[in-house]
């Protein structure tokens, strides 16, 4: 098994890397219909949008989380779209200082939407001017020192903030409290996916059937960015292979030369289930012990490995640890431990 890491590249990472950037644009779909998937996420939306539009009103503010590539910053976008507003889009480390979020908020049209990615990132002192900006539509601002200070109220036109997080449980109370609108986006299917993969290959004009559409799709780890950057790199073994058309045969041999098993695992998710059976017996083991012995950022394994992991049902989290399932085992080609071992594991 090959185990090198190298995490600047890797190809199913949910985290957008440098070569998607210029499908992401094209392939982003503007409105709630060409938005595929999260059937109740786009059910409350439609309802809340429509409801602002009859009422002339400014949206509610709202917080998308779920883990990364599964489409918050492209709903934000949609949102901004149906209302038709402008949107404004920033992100939680890119606001240093109070300055800078009084700028972006002045700035702002009403109705407009301010789209802060990694929310659960702002400064303290940044998030304590957001809070009058959500609830009141107004800013204190202060300027000069000592004696010279001065104090200025300054009314904002209402917008609606719309926040995307992947770690919901890290926003501070009172920010998390001021959204009205909280939706939880979920793991794509793979047959949603498949509708992805079709629809982005029309647009990038690939040719691609439903069997290999339905390939790349469950190799995707349940995430539209992965599904788009597949196609990009099954469409170039096509074009060798296959006149550039993609099938079940063609996607299925461009995934194993790139190494991205059967399940949407490559090489560093096989590591981590790999250490975690050999070190550790299967678990349980606590999280920042498991990320030193694979060299990664305990996030980094909350965000980004275990959500796939925990779908497909290989990673169990319990009170004592991390823990691998029967079917973790079975998958690395091991002997799973009795199943009374694994129960007393698990439980
Ligand atoms: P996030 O902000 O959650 O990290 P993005 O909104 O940037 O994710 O989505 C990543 C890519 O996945 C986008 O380029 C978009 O084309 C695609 N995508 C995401 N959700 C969907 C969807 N529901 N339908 C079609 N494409 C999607």
């Amino acid at each position: 098994m090959d185990f090198e890491f190298d995490l600047e590249n890797r190809i199913v990472d949910p985290e957008g890397i440098p070569e998607d950037n210029d499908i992401e644009n094209p392939l982003r779909p503007r409105t709630l219909g060409e938005y595929i998937g999260q059937d109740k996420v786009k059910e409350n939306l439609s309802v809340f949008i429509e409801a602002a539009k009859i009422r002339k009103e400014s949206l509610d503010h709202v917080l998308l989380y779920g883990p990364p590539g599964l489409g918050k910053t492209t709903l934000a976008n949609i949102i901004a779209n149906e209302l038709h507003v402008n949107i404004r889009i920033t992100s939680g480390p890119a606001i240093e200082k109070p300055g800078d979020l009084a700028a972006l908020l002045t700035n702002l049209n009403p109705g407009d939407v301010l789209f802060i990615d990694e929310i659960h990132r702002l400064s303290r002192s940044v998030e304590e001017i957001l809070y009058p900006a959500m609830e009141d539509f107004a800013i204190d601002i202060i300027t000069g020192k000592g004696q010279m200070a001065a104090s200025y109220h300054l009314p904002l036109p209402r917008f609606t903030l719309v926040g995307a997080t992947t770690r919901a449980g890290q926003l501070s109370a009172p920010l998390r409290d001021r959204f009205g609108v909280v939706l939880r986006l979920e793991l794509y299917t793979p047959e949603e996916l498949a509708t992805i993969v079709s629809r982005s290959a029309s647009i990038l004009e690939i040719e691609v059937d439903n069997d290999g559409a339905l390939e790349i799709a469950s190799r995707s780890r349940g995430t539209p960015r992965i599904a788009n950057r597949l196609l990009k790199r099954v469409r170039d073994f096509a074009q060798v292979m296959n006149d550039g058309v993609i099938n079940y045969q063609v996607a299925k041999t461009a995934l194993d030369k790139l190494e991205i098993d059967e399940l949407g695992l490559d090489a560093n998710d096989r590591r981590l289930l790999d250490t975690l059976i050999r070190f550790y017996k299967g678990g349980p083991v606590g999280l920042e012990t498991l990320a030193a012995a694979i060299g990664e950022e305990a996030v980094t394994i909350e965000d980004v490995y275990e959500p796939y992991l925990m779908q497909i049902g290989f990673l169990s989290r319990t009170p004592r640890g991390r823990c691998a399932t029967h079917a973790a085992y079975l998958h690395l080609g091991m002997t799973p431990p009795g199943a009374q071992d694994m129960q007393q594991k698990l439980f």
